[in-house]
């Protein structure tokens, strides 16, 4: 092991999550080093989403994310000029029975049969009673948004460090943590807990009780247009046949993108996507469309990672100096990544949050680890 390394913080964790916040930290000012355990940025969940901003779905904490992050991704700080947007919409299919309990979002359109089937042909008619359009979904370009955050973190003098599993992390007398990964030691009196699904075993390396997050595993099936005859994907809108049944997109050249919705618990790992849930897939496709699937192209798992109260967790573990959960972003930290790195490294760096933040009316402390450990709180007063 070579000589220590030392930095005002250490985040753990290479996806969304770590980088944004490590590039708005080095962006206050602070020597940011940022540890991955895989030899390439972004394997696990966050390169296996469906790249979407949805600003209106989610629960109230991510809606409001969500919106303090459009501008963000309209037009991104850190002296970028990518492109991470375009144009996606969605229209989400109801049957009579959930026609006055969907979703409506603010400017969204109601669509009847004739106005769905003519943006998706291979719909089967005569089962839904019309669709809402949302006009203000995007598709996001997450790996452009990825590297937007690593290299401004790089452009700030800061560190990226893969293969680097951190597999000690203690808390010295000095308040400093000492962290260990891939065979080097790292120093500093901050350590970010952004390791998605491993959130609460990176809690437990360093001494702190877990907080009971829930990977819960979803599937994607890929299939190509070439078996279909005469069937196109081009232009198709990111399509949703409610209550949670099925959502398909169109995916690359000539692919469609498919999911069952599934939220499968399961224990932090390399998702894989089950046969069983493959085979789900195919089956509700084929129910809702007039489409026969000869052939599945491509398939694969994440994991969307979630508190027990369905809110993300930001914050200072409290009574440990100097640990911050950056965790649960579930389904949502994708889009809400510009907002929620700006928040975050505004609590560890102290710097003052954008005026939108505070005139928004969300109550964004309320998101803080505290609320998982009343008990402890209680048993100090
Ligand atoms: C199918 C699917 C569809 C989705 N669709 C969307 C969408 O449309 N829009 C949206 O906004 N979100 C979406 N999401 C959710 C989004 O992808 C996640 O919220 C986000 O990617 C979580 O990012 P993260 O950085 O917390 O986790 P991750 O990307 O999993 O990153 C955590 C990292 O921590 C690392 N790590 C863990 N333990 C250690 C250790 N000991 N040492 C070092 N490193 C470690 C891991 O290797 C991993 O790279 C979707 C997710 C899935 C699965």
């Amino acid at each position: 092991m070579g000589a220590v390394k030392k930095f005002d913080a250490i985040v753990i964790g290479g996806g969304i999550a770590g980088a944004s916040v490590a590039a708005f930290l080095a962006d206050d000012g602070l020597s940011v080093t940022l540890l991955e355990r895989e030899s390439s940025l972004a394997y696990h969940t966050t390169g296996r989403s469906a790249a979407l901003f949805t600003p209106y779905y989610g629960p109230d904490s991510m809606r409001a994310f969500g919106g303090l992050s459009r501008n963000f991704l309209e037009s991104p700080e850190f002296d970028s000029e990518v492109e991470i947007l375009s144009e996606r919409k969605t229209i989400s299919l109801v049957d009579k029975a959930n026609s006055m309990t969907v979703d409506r979002p603010p400017k969204s359109v109601w669509l009847d049969e004739s106005e769905f089937l003519n943006r998706v042909p291979f719909l089967k008619p005569g089962r839904y009673v019309g669709a809402v359009l949302d006009t203000q979904v995007a598709s996001i370009d997450v790996h452009a948004l990825h590297s937007v955050y690593v290299q401004a973190l790089k452009n700030r003098g800061g560190k990226v460090v893969t293969d680097a599993e951190v597999t000690k992390i203690t808390l010295a007398p000095s308040d400093i943590w000492e962290v260990e990964a891939g065979g080097q030691r790292y120093e500093s009196a901050i350590v970010v807990n952004a390791a998605g699904a491993w959130g609460d075993e990176i809690a437990k390396l360093a001494g702190i009780s877990p907080i009971g997050l829930i990977p819960k595993r979803r599937t994607i099936v890929v299939v190509s247009s070439d078996q279909f005859d005469g069937i196109n994907f081009d232009d198709l809108p990111f399509v949703i046949v409610e209550p949670d049944y099925l959502y398909f997109q169109q995916f690359g050249v000539g692919q469609l993108m498919i999911s069952p919705i599934d939220q499968t618990p399961s224990v932090p790992c390399d998702a894989q996507p089950d046969e069983v849930d493959m085979a789900v897939t195919v089956a509700r496709l084929e129910d809702v469309s007039t489409l026969k699937i000869k052939r599945i192209d491509h398939s694969w798992a994440g994991l969307r990672t979630f508190s027990s109260d369905g809110d993300p967790v930001i914050g200072w573990e409290p009574e440990v100096p100097g640990f911050f959960w950056l965790v649960g972003q579930g389904g949502y930290g994708v889009f809400t990544s510009p907002a929620i790195g700006r928040y975050a490294a505004s609590l560890i760096s102290s710097a003052e949050l954008p005026y939108a933040y505070k005139s928004h009316g969300f109550p964004f402390e309320s998101l803080s680890p505290d609320r998982f450990r009343l008990d402890s709180l209680v048993g100090f007063s």
